[in-house]
């Protein structure tokens, strides 16, 4: 459903993705793990559009992409069918977290009003925030804000949603909420590509593990092989330090 070939990227003489190449399943759920510095939120943004690769190719549904010359038209399109989760939720401060939510759907997809509001209620009841709808996000926890930032990705239906680090910013008692959230998304079937450090949902929601190392994916494969039974130095290297 969404496949990457030989993606590139450098910033200045820095090579950060060297020939990534990439299968997404539809109901997927692929959980991309490594060091600091080893390119996984190069990688996300680049599968978004928000970062321009030097090089790659990209086929979404029936469409291929060149990702480094690819029209505002082509990225549009893909905007439309995939969303993104950011770290820091990148919510609009002015904004409820109903209109935070009903925004994406009116502006971002063209809908009518009053049914965006009927569909951002039910996102925000899905994510436990049905009590909180009309507030600021300045009066919400970080928890509250990111499972809003989700409720707006999983609002606009879309074929995959991206998850660059969305617990990294949480006080831990806050970390196990929106990664419920996360699990019962996968267990929908939701497809999802996260960029985590959090070991236990990689080993109870992925399908597939990827190990990211100095631009590369150095090792992949469903969680218990990788998490068990690595077989690349590196990863063995990593996982001992992290688990
Ligand atoms: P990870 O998510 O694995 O920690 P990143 O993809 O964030 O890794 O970063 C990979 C490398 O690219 C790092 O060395 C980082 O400093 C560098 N990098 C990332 N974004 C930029 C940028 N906008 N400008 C310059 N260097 C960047």
């Amino acid at each position: 459903m969404l496949e990457i070939k030989n993606v590139k990227k450098s910033f200045g003489k820095q090579e950060v993705l060297k020939d990534v190449s990439l299968r997404v399943e539809k109901g997927d759920v692929i959980v991309i793990l490594g060091p600091s510095g080893s390119g996984k939120t190069t990688l996300l943004r680049s599968l978004a559009f928000l970062e321009k690769a030097d090089g790659g190719v990209m086929m979404l549904g029936d469409k291929s992409l060149d990702m480094h010359n690819a029209s505002s038209k082509d990225i549009a399109w893909v905007r439309k069918r995939t969303a993104f989760v950011f770290q820091n939720y990148n919510l609009f401060a002015n904004k409820t977290a109903l209109e935070n939510v009903m925004l994406g759907l009116t502006a971002g997809r063209g809908m009518k009003k009053d049914e965006a509001e009927r569909i951002a209620r039910k996102a925000l009841r899905d994510v436990g925030l049905e009590d909180r709808m009309d507030y600021y996000p300045s009066r919400l926890s970080g928890g509250q804000q990111q499972r809003v930032g989700i409720a707006r990705a999983m609002a606009v239906k879309p074929d995959v949603i991206f998850f660059d680090e969305p617990t990294s910013a949480l006080d831990p008692e806050l970390v196990g909420g929106v990664l419920s959230v996360m699990k019962k998304l996968a267990e929908d079937g939701v497809t999802m590509i996260v960029v985590t450090h959090e070991m236990k949902f990689a080993r109870e929601a992925a399908s597939k593990v990827i190990f990211m190392d100095g631009g590369v994916i150095v090792e992949e494969g469903d969680p218990e092989t990788v998490f068990t039974h690595p077989k690349e130095a590196r990863t063995r290297k990593f996982l001992r330090r992290i688990l």
